[in-house]
């Protein structure tokens, strides 16, 4: 059992900021270029920068914006910054909120709200989107009673047209599109889903979170994606992704004003007053909103390009690596500086768990089995040394692939051990098997393999569920 004592005397400052320094000693090094996702890094002078524009706005609060007009300006110039960068029209509106999933929570909650005045007759609104979209769509669906109809993906993992118009229905009110899909990096076909938005009258959200503040800067870009696309309604964008921003700053961003209307909440008749709140928080934090505005101001646009190219170049050359690795191969073709790869010929899970050991992290994909990397300009320093680990960790991994047959014989023992085991000892060797499973999984091809072989029974989720409530343990 955890120590539940509550500290009955303060300890001294500089003691708890030693033990802070010591508690991050086991995290992801992400300055190192080691890691592959979690934190976007462009360089030290950039953080030193906002770490000072943070700090002047540490205990600001944003949630009443007549009490700090700083704050208000400052998100009404990032939205502005934001519409003119992603082309929005005349009437085009927004506002901040705290990362993509709060953007992509609000898009569909005003879409509910906007349907319930427009499209009255409607009792149970779907959304459609692609398999490739971002799991906040289906948390979205899940928090706001939507139906989410998800529909499948192209060969080339873009969203599949004819998949869309035929998921449709009289209750269909939003559907999506990705630029990119977080998978695959690659972008949705965002002009022709905005004909279909246009045919059947519904409200369109473009994905941008990962892409928003990498797209605009790729030197000729040929694609369609932002809010000048016929037929889009909405689109979201994270300043703290490729925007460089500290974590709680993105964009949910409008066509049309009345949808940003529907988005916000009120309630008159609390004794504490009147209360009004444009998005999900309500107390929101002043230094994310001065970070965002700042950074967007330091980089502009030629600082931002510079970044792009130095990602975009880099991530090139990793993908002709891995390209040029007999029994490698990278996952369609990406659009910007992510993208996943897998193998015909190992269990690519094990080629993680390798580069693990070697301080490398590459996040796990399913579905295909895939690892991802999104490659910030941190990731040029690391190349070479990323190839070397690379190669050797391959040989381990292709010698083993013998030992791995084996493994594969365990994997059927244990789904016909699920079949034959009754419900109850089943589950108790599920909690074994979780009890094996370290936080900090450096061995998780197991876990994957496990999981793998629960599919679709509904005890995957289970398996989840339990996995989060022991790790907040
Ligand atoms: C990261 C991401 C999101 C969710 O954003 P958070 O900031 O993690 O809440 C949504 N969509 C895409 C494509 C993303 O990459």
């Amino acid at each position: 059992m955890n120590n539940r004592e509550f500290p009955a005397v303060g300890e001294a400052a500089e003691n708890l900021l030693k033990q802070l320094e010591d508690r991050k000693k086991d995290d992801l090094q992400w300055q190192s270029g080691k890691a592959f996702s979690y934190v976007y890094f462009a360089d030290g002078m950039i953080t030193q920068t906002l770490k000072k524009a943070y700090t002047l706005f540490f205990s600001e609060n944003a949630l009443n914006p007549s009490a700090f007009p700083s704050l208000r300006s400052m998100e009404i110039e990032v939205v502005d910054r934001c519409l003119g960068l992603f082309e929005g029209g005349e009437d085009s509106v927004g506002s901040m909120t705290s990362g993509g999933t709060e953007s992509i929570l609000m898009a569909l909650k005003s879409a509910k709200e906007y349907a319930k005045i427009h499209k009255p007759h409607i009792e149970k609104p779907q959304v459609i989107f692609s398999l490739s979209a971002h799991p906040a769509f289906n948390k979205a669906c899940d928090y706001f009673g939507l139906e989410p109809k998800i529909t499948a993906i192209n060969d080339d993992y873009t969203a599949n047209l004819e998949a869309l118009e035929c998921a449709i229905t009289e209750n269909t009110i939003l559907i999506v599109g990705s630029a990119p899909s977080y998978p695959q990096g690659v972008v949705d076909p965002i002009t022709e889903i905005g004909q279909l938005a246009i045919k059947h009258n519904l409200l369109f959200h473009v994905d941008a979170c990962v892409g928003g503040f990498v797209l605009p800067f790729i030197q000729n870009f040929e694609k369609q994606w932002n809010l000048s696309v016929p037929g889009v309604t909405s689109l979201s964008a994270d300043i703290h992704k490729y925007g460089f921003a500290s974590k709680g700053a993105s964009v949910i961003l409008y066509n049309n004003p009345d949808l940003r209307k529907t988005q916000f909440y009120v309630y008159t008749d609390w004794p504490g007053g009147m209360y009004g709140s444009p998005a999900i928080l309500g107390t929101k934090p002043g230094g994310a909103i001065a970070v965002a505005w700042t950074v967007l101001h330091l980089l502009g646009r030629s600082g931002y390009e510079k970044l792009v190219n130095r990602s975009m170049e880099t991530s090139r050359k990793f993908r002709s690596l891995i390209n040029s690795i007999e029994g490698l191969q990278v996952f369609g073709q990406p659009d910007m500086c992510i993208y996943s790869f897998g193998s015909d010929q190992f269990d690519i899970y094990d080629l993680a768990d390798e580069m693990h050991m070697q301080g490398w992290l590459m996040d796990r994909q399913q579905n295909p089995p895939a690892l991802h990397m999104s490659i910030s300009p941190v990731h040029a320093k690391v190349f070479e040394e990323f190839e070397k680990d690379l190669r050797t960790c391959i040989q381990k991994v292709k010698r083993w692939n013998v030992a791995s047959l084996k493994k594969q014989a365990q994997l059927t023992a244990k789904r016909g051990l699920k079949k034959l085991l009754p419900e109850k000892m089943y589950k108790r060797l599920q909690d074994k098997v979780l009890e094996n499973i370290d936080v900090d999984n450096k061995r998780s091809a197991a876990m994957y393999g496990l999981i793998g072989d629960l599919k679709g029974t509904g005890e995957t989720e289970d398996l989840i569920r339990n996995f989060l409530d022991k790790t907040m343990k």
